[in-house]
């Protein structure tokens, strides 16, 4: 680990992000379970923010991945190519209404750029709104989008406004989703020309500390939206491929259906891809000139992406993230009875979070105390991640294939920490 630090250090990004006092060297993967160069063990209950949806090195991904290697890799410009095809058709096949067309890319924010950009043409409009406290992306245009002083750069991002985020934990109106809304409405009036080109948020916060939408939020902006003549963009980066247990888009727990969904992490199990999925009429506006991703949907990514909707149907996986999500959630709920320090339990399905407190009332981020027990958490063989506006939200997003007894042990394991501390 020493070694690698220093190399680092040396060669890499100074702007280093990093978990625990004393990084981990994991080097291999199976599943729900983690390996360090030691051979020791950890439950991963963090896999799923760094896109495994499958679990580590599943094998039918894997062997989908090698079959294609040996077969061909290359652009996905210029020549066909039988992968990308049929994984197009098969996505779209998991989407609503008439968001048929997909353009791949091989990131998410790649994907919210291709997103963003697609609603400005369409629309002729260039403001573009969304909420404080989300993350989009890290390139000009996403990090407009992103609405957190920790994840901005002090570059041009012309054209993003921001609206009141509908937080029913820290939020002013509670779980009114409604009222929130109504900020939206504001934002459009006062803010804008009265047009504006698109709306974009995420249906669960990831990167924001698990914050689920207030309920009828959606809905009530997305009519508002329309009305300004602007597209709603749905970021299911985070939230898509069953991670919300209930459903397969996170959109879908608030009955809405976007003109636009962007996706990434989950979609590839581990693989760099991401994908824009919209209308035929929408897509229209890219062949106004020429329109191209080097890589983007290459033949072994789109090979992996196959694989992991055929892995996520026939092994339940969705199904299996509701099971055991709303199982987690309860057990934790449990736990916030039991310790003053949880404010809030909260999320859908395996996207899970876990809200510290030192004061209950004032809510009072316990930002020390959350480095703390993750240390002590990980001590113990359990990785979960951490991450909200004031780092103080421990999030619970594992590879959907986690079971009811790892859940057991995951919160056995936090409240031992809790209660030692
Ligand atoms: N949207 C959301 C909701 C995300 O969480 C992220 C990454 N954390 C992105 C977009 C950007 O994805 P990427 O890092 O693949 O560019």
């Amino acid at each position: 680990v020493d070694e690698i630090f220093n190399k680092r250090k040396q060669f890499l990004s100074p702007s280093m992000l990093y978990f625990y006092n004393k990084p981990l060297n994991i080097v291999h993967g199976k599943m729900q379970y983690l390996f360090d160069e030691s051979g020791r063990r950890y439950l991963d209950a963090f896999g799923g923010i760094a896109t495994v949806s499958c679990g580590h090195c599943h094998p039918e991904v894997v062997d989908a991945i090698v079959n294609q290697t040996n077969k061909l890799q290359h652009s996905t410009i210029l020549y066909f190519n039988h992968a990308i095809a049929d994984f197009a058709e098969s996505l779209t096949s998991k989407l609503p209404g008439d968001l048929k067309v997909v353009f791949f890319t091989n990131s998410g924010t790649e994907a919210n750029e291709l997103a963003m950009m697609m609603a400005r043409l369409y629309t002729g409009s260039h403001d573009i709104i969304s909420l404080r406290n989300a993350y989009h992306g890290n390139a000009a245009g996403t990090m407009g989008a992103t609405a957190q002083c920790n994840w901005k750069f002090n570059i041009v991002q012309s054209g993003v406004h921001h609206a009141l985020n509908p937080d029913p934990y820290r939020g002013i109106f509670g779980s009114d989703g409604k009222m929130y809304a109504k900020d939206v409405q504001d934002v459009i009036q006062f803010s804008t020309s009265g047009q504006v080109a698109a709306f974009i948020s995420e249906a669960i916060q990831g990167v924001g500390g698990i914050i689920e939408l207030a309920p009828s939020y959606l809905s009530t902006v997305y009519s508002s939206i329309k009305e300004a003549g602007g597209l709603c963009i749905a970021d299911e980066v985070q939230t898509g491929f069953g991670r919300t247990g209930s459903h397969f888009w996170g959109f879908e727990n608030q009955g809405v259906v976007p003109d636009i969904v962007t996706m990434a992490k989950g979609i590839g199990n581990g693989i760099p891809l991401g994908a824009v999925v919209t209308t035929p009429k929408i897509a229209e506006v890219l062949t106004r000139r020429n329109y191209f991703n080097t890589f983007g949907g290459n033949p072994v990514c789109s090979a992996a992406g196959l694989a992991v909707l055929r892995v996520i149907e026939k092994e339940k996986l969705q199904e299996n993230a509701h099971a055991v999500g709303s199982y987690l959630k309860e057990r934790l709920t449990a736990l916030k009875d039991k310790h003053e320090i949880i404010g809030d339990v909260r999320g859908r399905g395996l996207m899970l979070g876990v809200e510290l407190v030192s004061d209950r009332q004032q809510k009072t981020p316990a930002k020390v105390e959350i480095l703390h027990l993750m240390d002590q958490i990980k001590g113990m063989g359990v990785l979960i991640g951490k991450g909200g506006f004031y780092g103080n939200v421990f999030r619970i997003t594992p590879p959907l294939c986690f079971s009811r007894e790892d859940a057991d042990f995951l919160v056995d394991v936090m409240d031992y920490a809790i209660s030692k501390m």
